[in-house]
This record gives structure tokens, C-alpha cells and sequence, in this order.
């Protein structure tokens, strides 16, 4: 039967036909060669169907230009159709048919002829040449190659459809069976049935199936895209495991050269057995990784770190006191007290091999040697020096480092600063600890405390090390301005030695031995190129500077030696002499910055000289008194602090207590206020010490009787009266005595904080020690 109907239909395909039935279809273009089913719906096709088995099964199939048209007319139905041989009508229970057809041949509707039920046209074979050319043979070629790529990409098509071409050798044909398997718009599938030229069918199949396979190529490379991501780690993998091979064939001699450098620094570091195994340990994942994965350099920075550590490396200690000693004269002018503490210290240190003892710090005004007595203390022990400044630290990890995870992230300044000094047993001085600050990132004190505490910083751990380095053999000096804002729990473990600052003739050693001979060298300038009058450095000192240490008349003697370089670099001249006389000095450095604080010129009731001090050293400070009706009332003006307002009223109440002894009227306060005011603003003024100068100033201003400008006074006063000692002494001391005062008033127990002031000040002014404020009185003539 099969054989039967191969055979009819090969009959068909050739026999001449001239008027058949015509089924036009909406979303297909069938094609000769093709086998498809069908579903028929509309009454004029089933009709045309019907038709057609009525005589030889023969159909024209056209498709509609249009498919949503429900009712075509001719004109809506294309030209150019297959005639096709029906293979099977299956007749459904609705009317509607479903059949099987098989494409014969191009045929072109020559004219629409009469019939109601159905279309029914005339129709003409199209002539389409059959014959091979050399032209044709390439085109089929290129097609063929182009397809096979298109299924080899494609998995929707199974390859066999490429074994149906095999033997094909009649181009249109060929085009035909292609087209048949390409997914092409409806358009173009009529262009290409209607390409009746085989030649003309090939090129643009050509064209459809290049396209086709530019959107498939591109499908294929966003596949991959997202699949890439998956696969690199098998890639990486891939690769590790083949560098790991290469390596195993090579032998040791094979390895990165990167990882055995490393490894040869990670023995000479001579680290504890421990930390040697931890980092040999991560030296092999090292060499497991890709070597360009971002691990790599975060473990190859690491390794760095821990090879770079001077594990084992110290400098030997060479205490010889004479020495020291020597050192100490030879950088520092004065400090005798300090000199004398840090040779009993290193003494010590001598006799205690490891001394656990407290740990040295430095407190004084910024300017009076700190950080450099630091320096001469390493040089006459032949340590190497750190210095790290805490100024304004919050984090905690800028000391304890950040964990090895963070992007970036280093060992804290601990660690920093001894991989710097390539010893481990440097001195280490941590400027400005009263600087430290706490907030949410940690407390970096308690990190500081760690490195600070010879219990346990023999293993201070690092966040970023990971593991414990042994600080116990560095010796730590600490320096602030006040030890007031120091954690109670760090101030323990300091053992303090002040520097309290410089009188105006220490200053001027200082400038003339070492700060000018210093400044010179930094300049490239000789002691030949300048000179500078006693009387200008001293104007210098008084009208430039206003300090206690000597950290700005270095800047303005470094000012002026930039001049004397400039003019001899100017004139080319050598042998040029700057010389800076008194009278010249604003020349050079512009117009006085400050006024000296003098002492008042005249009596004034109600007007008390104090000293205050400030941590660029002491000054003096006026308190001022008035009375002025009203209801008792205290005012207080001149920015002053909580507890310099308390001390006030203090003092007041002591007056009130006291109306009768001291000549007040007892029920003053009834009808007057008081007002208090200290003039200066630029002065921060605070803290108890003004205590017996407010209460003076007020008296005097109730019992209308000058105090002489001469005294000046420092103390805190209790309710009852009695005057407690004060800090400063020696700073205040300095500043009274430039303001030329004549008696310092002061409690007898700050008797002993005068060893500190130099002799020839001593002689110049006379000191009354008191107990109580009517002591005060009496020398105040009130
Ligand atoms: P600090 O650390 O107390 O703020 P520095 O140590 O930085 O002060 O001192 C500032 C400058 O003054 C340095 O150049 C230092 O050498 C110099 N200096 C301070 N005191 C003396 C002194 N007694 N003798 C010689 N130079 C001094």
C-alpha cells in the first residue's frame, strides 16, 4: 500500500495539472518534499478538500498574506503555492478535518475560476532550471556548510536530518529539504517558496541561515557568560591541580621563585617554633593558589609581615652611667632633676636584668625635651628609637591592628613601628597618651595598657598577626602635657617625671647651644653666617614666643636662619654675615606678637594679682571685684570655669562666716551683689588655684582697701579658710617673675616644689608661706 502510494505520488509530482481546488492556510507555507499535518477548519477549505478526493487528492496550498483574515479573497491569498498530494482526511465529529499532505511543486495560480463551494484556480508549473553549474555546486556548498554548523549548535534539530541530504543533488530540491527544518519567519518562507530561480533560493537561504546562526551564536555566549561563573572555580581547580603536577615533575627546584624567597626569609626571621609552623603553614596554601586570586596577596602580605619582624633581633645594651651621663649633658641644657631620675632608672636597669618595673613617663608643656631626652636615652644605650604620637588615636585597631580580613588591612602602630626599628628591643616612646580618645570603634588605652603592662606584654597580640609577639624586651617611655585626662588604670603603671619648663635665662642657653648651632646646620649655614645679640634672643623670648618649652623660639631662630640662606643664596656670597640685633628683630620675624604680661602700675581696690598656669606654662591673672547694690547675688564673668566659679562662691561664704574679723559690714549681701570678672579671655581658666586671689579681691572690694600690684597669689581656699597647695608652682613662679612681681603668696605646703626654681629667681622674689586666709589678709594689708 506505502509502495502504492510512492509510486502515485511520484506520478503526481510530474503530471500535468491544470485547474485544482485551492486550500489556502493561515501560519504555514508548505514546501515540496514536505510532509505536514494540517487541521482544516473553514467550510470553503473542507469543501475543497472534499473536492479533491473526489478526483486525484491533488490540492493547491496557498498562504494567506494575511493570517487573521477569516474570509480571504483572492487578493489576500498569495500567488505562488505548492501543490500538494492529500495523504490522509481524517473527518472530525464538528465538521472540521484533519490531513496529512505532502508538498509536490511549485505551481502559480494563473486565474481564480467560477465556483461557490470552493476556490477553484487555474494553475502553471513554474520553471525553475535544474541543472548543476559550477556556481550552483559552490552556493550548495557554502548552504550545506552553513547548515551543518546551524545543527551542530543547534540541539533542538537531531543530526540525522544531514544524512536526508546526502544524494541530493538538484539544488532547488535541496534548498527545499533545508528550508524545510529552519525555523523561519512566515515571510521569508513564502520569499523563499516564491524564489523560483534554485540559484536565487540559495542565496537567500544562504542569508537566512548565516543569520539564524548569529542568533544562535550569540544565545550560545550569554549561556556561557552565566555559566562562566560556575566554571572558573572548576578552572582554577583545573589549573592548580596541573601547576601542582608541573611542580611534582620539576621537583623543590620547581617552585615559584616568589615562595622560596619567602621561605628563606621565614627562617632567617628566627621565629619561635610555633609561629614559624603557623607561617610555613601558610606558605603552602600559598603555593596552592592561583597565583593571581586576591588570597594570594593577602596571604603573601601576611607572610611579609611575619618574615619582616625582628623575632630575634636586639641591639646588646650598653649601660654605662658615665655615659649616659654624657649624653644627656651633651643634648640637653638643664633638666638637672630629670638628667638625675632617668640615671638612677637606667642604674636600676642595669643591676635587674629584666626589670619589671613601671613605666617611665614624661610629663611637661609641649617644647621642654620630652621626645628628645627620649632620643638620648636610646642613643646612650645604643637602642634603636621609636616614636609613635597617640595625638587624637580613637580606634583601637590603629594600635591592635585590623583583622587579616578586612580589605587593606595592616598590623596596628605597635607592630609597624618594630618592623621599622628592626630590633625588638628599641625605645619605644608613645607621645601625648593624655591625646588618646575613646568612642565606639574600642578604647584604645586598653590596647595601649596591654603593650604598656610587663605582665603580659611578653605575647601582645596583634588583630592582624594572629600571633603574639614578645614586647617585654622594649623599653617604653610615655609622654603628656597633664596626666589629668589619663585612664586611672594606665596612670598607675607611670612613674612620672616632669619637665617643667624653662625660665627666660634657660631658654637662652638653650637657643645659644643647641637651638641656633642646630638650626644653622639644618640650613646649610656655618656660625659665621649669623649672629644673633643676646638682647634680640631675649626679645625673641618675650615678644615672639609665649611658651614654656622652647618648641617656637626653635621655629622663629629656623625663620631667620631661611633669611640668612636666602640672602647668601641671593648675593651668591659665602662669607655673608646676618647679624640680628634687638632693634631689628621685627625686621626679620614682623610685629610683635605678644605683650608681656606686666603686673598692674598702680593700687586698685578690688584688683588682686594670681598666677595661673596653662599648659604652655604660667601666666598671670587679674581678679577684679566690685560691689554694686542689689540682693546678694554673685556674678561671675571672664569665661570661668566650673571649678574656679565653685572655688568663688567658697570663698564667699567664708566672708559671710567671717564679716567680723575681716572689717565687712555682716549684712552686706542684703544690699549688694558682687561681681567678679578676670580680663584676659584668651587664657583658659579653671581649677581651684584662684581660690585665695577671688577672696582677696572681694574683700578688698568690701572693705574699699587696695591691695599692692606687687603680691601676686596661688592657692585653693577652703570653707573655713584654710589655704591648701596648688600644681604649678614652678611655672607660676617663672611667669610671676617676668612680670617683675616682688611676693608670691602661696600655701606652706607647696614649700618643697620650689627646689625646682632656679636660685637667681629665688633671690628675687620673697615667698610667704601661709596656712589660712587670715594669714593672706595680713599680708595683704587688709
Ligand atoms: P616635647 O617632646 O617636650 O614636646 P621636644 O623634645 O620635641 O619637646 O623638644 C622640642 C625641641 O626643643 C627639640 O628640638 C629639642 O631638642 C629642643 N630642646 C628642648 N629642651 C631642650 C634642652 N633642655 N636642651 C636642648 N634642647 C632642648
Amino acid at each position: 500500500m506505502a509502495q502504492n502510494m510512492a509510486k502515485k505520488i511520484e506520478r503526481d509530482r510530474n503530471k500535468v495539472v491544470e485547474a485544482v481546488p485551492l486550500l489556502p492556510v493561515r501560519d504555514v507555507v508548505i514546501f515540496p518534499y514536505m510532509v505536514v499535518p494540517l487541521l482544516v477548519g473553514r467550510l470553503k477549505s473542507v469543501n475543497a478538500l472534499e473536492e479533491a478526493m473526489l478526483h486525484d487528492r491533488l490540492i493547491l496550498i496557498c498562504t494567506q498574506k494575511d493570517p487573521k483574515v477569516e474570509e480571504p479573497v483572492p487578493e489576500d491569498i498569495s500567488g505562488i503555492g505548492t501543490l500538494s498530494e492529500i495523504l490522509q482526511l481524517l473527518k472530525l465529529p464538528d465538521g472540521t478535518a484533519k490531513i496529512l499532505v505532502e508538498g509536490l511543486r511549485r505551481m502559480r495560480v494563473k486565474g481564480y475560476l467560477p465556483s461557490d463551494r470552493f476556490f477553484r484556480v487555474g494553475v502553471e508549473d513554474v520553471a525553475g532550471g535544474v541543472g548543476r553549474t559550477p556556481e550552483l555546486e559552490a552556493l550548495m556548498r557554502a548552504v550545506q556548510e552553513q547548515f551543518e554548523k546551524y545543527v551542530n549548535i543547534n540541539p533542538r534539530i537531531p543530526p540525522e536530518i544531514l544524512g536526508t541530504l546526502i544524494g541530493v543533488d538538484e539544488p532547488g530540491r535541496f534548498a527545499d529539504i533545508i528550508v524545510g527544518h529552519l525555523p523561519v519567519k512566515l515571510q521569508d518562507r513564502q520569499k523563499l517558496l516564491e524564489a523560483v530561480n534554485p540559484k536565487e533560493r540559495l542565496e537567500t537561504l544562504f542569508g537566512v541561515l548565516k543569520s539564524e546562526l548569529e542568533i544562535l551564536s550569540l544565545e550560545d555566549k550569554i549561556q556561557k557568560k552565566v555559566l562562566t561563573k560556575i566554571g572558573k572555580v572548576q578552572k582554577d581547580y583545573y589549573l592548580n591541580e596541573q601547576l601542582k603536577a608541573i611542580q611534582e615533575e620539576l621537583g623543590e627546584k620547581g617552585e615559584s621563585n616568589d615562595v622560596e624567597v619567602l621561605r628563606k626569609q621565614i627562617k632567617e626571621a628566627k621565629m619561635p617554633q610555633d609561629i614559624e609552623e603557623k607561617a610555613l603553614k601558610e606558605l603552602e596554601r600559598l603555593k596552592q593558589l592561583f597565583p593571581l586570586s586576591p588570597e594570594t596577596a593577602v596571604i603573601r602580605n601576611y607572610l611579609d609581615w611575619l618574615a619582616g619582624l625582628p623575632w630575634s633581633k636586639e641591639t646588646e645594651d650598653k649601660i654605662d652611667i658615665d655615659k649616659a651621663e654624657k649624653i644627656l649633658e651633651e643634648d640637653h641644657y638643664g633638666l638637672k632633676k630629670v638628667k638625675e631620675r632617668i640615671l638612677e632608672y637606667l642604674a636600676v636597669r642595669k643591676l635587674v636584668d629584666r626589670m619589671k618595673g613601671p613605666i617611665l613617663c614624661f610629663v611637661g608643656p609641649p617644647g621642654t625635651g620630652k621626645t628628645s631626652v627620649g632620643k638620648s636615652i636610646a642613643r646612650s644605650l645604643g637602642r634603636k628609637f621609636i616614636r609613635v604620637s597617640l595625638g587624637g588615636i580613637r580606634d583601637e585597631a590603629e594600635i591592635r591592628g585590623h583583622r587579616r580580613t578586612y580589605v587593606g588591612a595592616l598590623p596596628g602602630r605597635i607592630i609597624q613601628s618594630i618592623r621599622k626599628a628592626q630590633s625588638k628591643n628599641p625605645v619605644f616612646v608613645f607621645d601625648e597618651i593624655d591625646k588618646l580618645g575613646v568612642d565606639f570603634r574600642g578604647d584604645p588605652s586598653s590596647a595601649l595598657l596591654e603593650a604598656l603592662d610587663p605582665e603580659q606584654n611578653n605575647s601582645f597580640s596583634d588583630n592582624y598577626l594572629e600571633v603574639p609577639f614578645d614586647l617585654s624586651k622594649v623599653m617604653f617611655i610615655t609622654t603628656a602635657n597633664t596626666l589629668f585626662p589619663v585612664p586611672a588604670a594606665l596612670r598607675d603603671r607611670l612613674e612620672v617625671i616632669e619637665f617643667p619648663g624653662y625660665t627666660d635665662e634657660e631658654k637662652l642657653h638653650i637657643a645659644q647651644r643647641f637651638l641656633i648651632p642646630k638650626e644653622l646646620e639644618a640650613h646649610g649655614l656655618n656660625k659665621d653666617n649669623l649672629e644673633m645679640s643676646k638682647p634680640a634672643l631675649l626679645r625673641i623670648i618675650h615678644e615672639y614666643t609665649k611658651e614654656a618649652g622652647v618648641r617656637n623660639l626653635e621655629r622663629e631662630i629656623a625663620n631667620i636662619c631661611r633669611k640668612a640662606a636666602k640672602n647668601i643664596a641671593r648675593k651668591d656670597e659665602r662669607s655673608l654675615k646676618l647679624r640680628i640685633a634687638e632693634s631689628n628683630v621685627p625686621k626679620y620675624l614682623g610685629p610683635v606678637r605678644f605683650e608681656r604680661s606686666k603686673k598692674e602700675q598702680k593700687k586698685d581696690i578690688g584688683v588682686v594679682t594670681g598666677l595661673a598656669w596653662t599648659e604652655a606654662g604660667g601666666d598671670i591673672l587679674l581678679a577684679e571685684a566690685v560691689v554694686i547694690p542689689g540682693k546678694g547675688q554673685l556674678l561671675l564673668t571672664g569665661q570661668m570655669g566650673e571649678v574656679m566659679q565653685e572655688s568663688a562662691k567658697a570663698a564667699l561664704s567664708y566672708i559671710r562666716s567671717r564679716t567680723g574679723m575681716l572689717g565687712v559690714k555682716k549684712d552686706f549681701y542684703k544690699k549688694y551683689d558682687i561681681h567678679i570678672h578676670v580680663p584676659m579671655g584668651a587664657i583658659p581658666k579653671d581649677g581651684p588655684s584662684a581660690g585665695i586671689t577671688l577672696a582677696t579681691a572681694m574683700v578688698s572690694a568690701l572693705t574699699k582697701k587696695p591691695v599692692s600690684p606687687d603680691i601676686a597669689m596661688t592657692g585653693e581656699i577652703t570653707l573655713r579658710g584654710r589655704v591648701l597647695p596648688v600644681g604649678g608652682i614652678k611655672e607660676k613662679v617663672l611667669a610671676a617673675h617676668r612680670a617683675e612681681i616682688k611676693t608670691i603668696i602661696m600655701s606652706s605646703e607647696n614649700k618643697k616644689d620650689l627646689e625646682d626654681v632656679p636660685k637667681n629667681i629665688m633671690k628675687q622674689i620673697k615667698f610667704r608661706f601661709v596656712k589660712n586666709m587670715d594669714d593672706v589678709m595680713k599680708i595683704a594689708g587688709l
